[in-house]
């Protein structure tokens, strides 16, 4: 006799998924490997998604974590996070052909340092210790002229040596809402620290956060697929959570948890900036193992945003 299966219904969160920076660095890669062939060596997972780091090794790209590991004569791509100067710097002088498909908007806060650094201010950056964006935006600048801010609390405590030639910048990924609170606290202590031009936090984490934060409190649960080194995705976790919805993270469908699903009627799902929409789709197929699952649509706000290749590559 047929089971029948319990209703699910599913909010897909709008927009989700691969963001422009992401798309870009993967064709960087992609093009090299047409353009020159295989081996094509990737410093660092070109983004953070086993998936799509695994797709491509399998087209001959070879992940390594640092260029010494990289053979003369090969090419090298540096990924999306960006990378410290000393790295193309090194690069250039063992006379590598590399290809830099670090974000535009992490290379818009790289170059806004330099110029604070330029114009006299320490920097007190926002951003979480070990990630690789931060590690390449710290090496940007001379050594002691940047100081990390992971939280309220370390803004509430830093002690700059002159507390008036301040300037911030922050990590691309971030939580709006945390990031917020931190940037509060320094304009409370400092009042004539400099802010940057334009908000550093990327229009595409914005974007996922507030659909996230749309959805969330309709739903029983969040499934946020993407990987646990990925910045944003697990941002979406912790913003699904504030708005009361249970959360975890899942790589792919076989990650599916069903007893976490247990009692659930409205599940949402989204996806961080650098898992793509297969993996939605696997997962959503995977429920639908267990569950009779209705997708209720969602509207969003619509992105355009596309960055250009760099110079060399776009006739490939
Ligand atoms: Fe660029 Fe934002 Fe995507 Fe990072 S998440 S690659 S900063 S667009």
């Amino acid at each position: 006799m047929a089971t029948t299966k319990p209703p699910l219904t599913l909010l897909i969160a709008a927009p989700r998924g691969f963001c422009a920076g992401v798309d870009r660095a993967i064709r960087i890669v992609e093009l090299a490997l047409e353009r020159y062939g295989a081996p094509v060596y990737v410093r660092h997972e070109i983004v953070h998604n086993k998936y799509v780091v695994d797709g491509l090794k399998a087209r001959g790209a070879v992940f390594v974590p640092e260029l010494d590991q990289v053979p003369d004569g090969v090419p090298v791509v540096f990924s999306a996070h960006g990378v410290p100067k000393a790295v193309p710097a090194k690069a250039a002088a063992r006379g590598l052909n590399y290809l830099d498909a670090t974000c535009p908007l992490v290379s818009k806060v790289h170059r806004q340092a330099e110029r604070l650094i330029e114009q006299g201010r320490h920097i007190l950056f926002i951003g979480h210790a070990g990630h690789p964006e931060v590690i390449g935006t710290f090496g940007q600048v001379p050594e002691g002229r940047m100081t990390l801010i992971e939280t309220a609390e370390d803004a509430e405590t830093v002690a700059p040596a002159d507390p008036d030639t301040l300037a911030f910048l922050t990590q691309t990924t971030l939580s709006v809402d945390d990031t917020a609170e931190i940037i509060a606290v320094l304009k409370r202590r400092f009042p004539t620290i400099r802010a940057p031009k334009s908000e550093d936090i990327c229009y595409a984490t914005s974007n996922r956060q507030a659909a996230v934060k749309d959805i969330a409190g309709r739903c029983d649960a969040v499934l946020v697929i993407g990987a646990p080194n990925s910045s944003n995705s697990v941002r979406l976790v912790e913003v699904a959570r504030r708005e009361g919805a249970r959360s975890m993270l899942v790589g792919r469908g076989a990650d599916v948890d069903f007893d976490w699903l247990e009692g659930v009627r409205t599940l949402g799902i989204t996806a961080g900036a650098s898992a793509p929409e297969v993996l939605v789709r696997e997962v959503v197929a995977r429920i639908a193992e267990r569950f009779d699952v209705h997708e209720e649509p969602v509207e969003g706000v619509e992105e355009r945003m596309v960055f250009k290749l760099p110079a060399g590559l776009e006739a490939a």
